[in-house]
């Protein structure tokens, strides 16, 4: 049995049993058992069935906020958003079976056609930072690409995870089409790369356990679609909308209390507006609402753990504060918005990623330099860059590796849209029309005409 506790209050909000190394291979051998009547069943009618799970979960979204907020600290008005994304993602993902068409390619002496066919098993590894959307991103493709799935949700976070499940089997997914396995990542995650049944693994999480599972996935020449962290850059020219700029840059890094692998972290300034910008971004850091994540004005709730919140503190010690923005008292894992001046781009706390609600400023001469310093980082998942300049903005897209990026917004997120990182970020991409590729491999049929 595993505590799940409130990170808002550190009460203990319920027991999870943990899936025992037997029950995980069991819970292997149904999926695979499942797979051959889930693939054959008819794209319209696995279309139906993600639907009606969509609707499903439509129908429970506050419900499912309100255990997200209670398990996670999330914010109320993330919570919903995040709970609207699992929906959404079914609804978009439940058009795809349907439309899952191959090629006919013209070759002499016969017919030649392709077929997209699912994998078997896919493993689904997810971290505490975003447990309903990165459950989604992998469970709502693979199922429609006519896989089954087995989901281990992070030990901090399983709640919500564990009732997807449920109303998954109230929407009429099959028996073992989609099974949550709570329980820690060195058995049960660790299970889903050594296992020869699963077929593929999807994990999201930290660039240390990715790599190590890309290694194991390696022997099997396993499948492998990795998420893992960054330290996105913030560039802020001078010609920008500075009072936008620095309106919205907190809400870039401090959403979820940082605790995001897109988070701009980093914020370069030109030097001119550099002054400028800090004048502004005070203000907004003050202003930013950190309170018990239930109430409806909350706009930065707790860290999810004391041990998060510690490692936090480990990088904000020695550094340069310029400010820092408001926490509550009292018990809980809350840690306030903090705003620290790098010296140079060699601190410890401008080059890894802190995954909590402190972000990095640091000025750039000019475009050249700017691009320099954003990509002096090992990973590249994201970024923003604030220009009235079109031309520069198109050129420093183009030059900043990173597989996410977003002018005059710092939007990374839409589902339609493909997610992903360059660099240590990750290999693979998310969500968007493509993602249902990374599901499945593709056959190539040759069929002779001659007599
Ligand atoms: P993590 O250890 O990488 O955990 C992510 C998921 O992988 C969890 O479900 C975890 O299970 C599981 N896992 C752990 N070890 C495993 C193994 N050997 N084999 C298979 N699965 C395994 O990340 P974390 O410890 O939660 O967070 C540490 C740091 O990672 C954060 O501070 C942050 O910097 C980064 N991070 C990045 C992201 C992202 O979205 N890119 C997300 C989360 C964390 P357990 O439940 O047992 O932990
Ligand atoms: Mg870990």
């Amino acid at each position: 049995m595993s505590e799940v506790v409130d990170p808002a209050t550190g009460e203990v909000v319920g027991l999870v049993a943990a899936t025992t190394p037997d029950e995980v291979d069991a819970a292997i051998a149904r999926a695979d058992a499942a797979f051959a009547r889930w693939r054959g069943t008819a794209p319209g009618e696995r279309a139906r069935v993600l639907r009606r799970f969509a609707a499903v979960v439509d129908a429970h979204l506050e419900e499912l906020a309100r255990l997200e907020v209670r398990n996670s600290g999330h914010t109320i008005g993330n919570a919903r958003w995040e709970a609207g994304n699992v929906r959404d993602v079914l609804d978009y993902y439940a058009g795809a079976p349907e439309r899952l068409t191959g090629r006919q390619i013209p070759v002499p002496g016969g017919l030649d056609v392709t077929f997209h066919e699912p994998l078997g098993v896919v493993g689904v590894i997810v971290p505490w930072n975003f447990p309903m959307p990165i459950a989604a991103w992998g469970f709502a493709p693979a199922l429609a690409a006519g896989n089954t799935v087995v989901l281990k949700p992070a030990e901090l976070t399983p709640l919500t995870a564990l009732r997807l499940a449920e109303l998954a089997r109230e929407a009429g997914l099959p028996d073992d089409v989609f099974t949550v396995l709570p329980g820690a990542g060195s058995v049960v995650g660790e299970r889903f790369v050594t296992h020869p049944a699963v077929r593929k693994v999807c994990f999201t999480g930290s660039t240390e356990v990715g790599t190590r599972i890309m290694a194991g996935c390696a022997a099997q020449v396993k499948r492998l679609t990795l998420e893992l962290g960054g330290k996105s850059a913030n560039l802020v020219f001078a010609d920008a909308d500075l009072e936008r700029a620095a309106a919205t840059a907190p809400y870039a890094v401090f959403d979820n209390a940082g605790q995001d692998c897109c988070a701009r972290s980093r914020i370069l300034v030109q030097r001119p507006a550099y002054d400028r910008f800090l004048e502004l971004l005070e203000p907004a850091v003050r202003a930013l609402r950190v309170e018990d994540p239930a109430r409806e004005t909350a706009e930065m709730g707790p860290l999810i753990s004391a041990a998060q919140r510690d490692r936090v503190a480990g990088y904000v010690d020695g550094a340069t504060v310029a400010f820092t923005g408001s926490r509550p008292d009292g018990p809980g894992f809350w840690y306030a918005p903090t705003v620290l001046l790098a010296d140079s781009p060699a601190d410890r706390h401008w080059r890894e990623e802190i995954f909590g609600p402190v972000v990095s400023v640091l000025p750039f001469d000019d475009e050249a330099d700017a691009i320099r310093l954003a990509n002096d980082t090992e990973y590249g998942l994201s970024g923003s860059i604030w220009t009235r300049d079109v031309g520069r903005a198109v050129r420093v897209a183009r030059a900043v590796e990173a597989g996410n990026l977003s002018v005059n917004s710092h939007s990374s997120v839409r589902y339609w849209t493909p997610f992903g990182g360059m660099k240590r970020s990750g290999l693979g991409r998310e969500l968007g029309p493509d993602a249902l590729h990374a599901f499945t491999d593709v056959k190539n049929v040759f069929i002779a005409t001659e007599e």
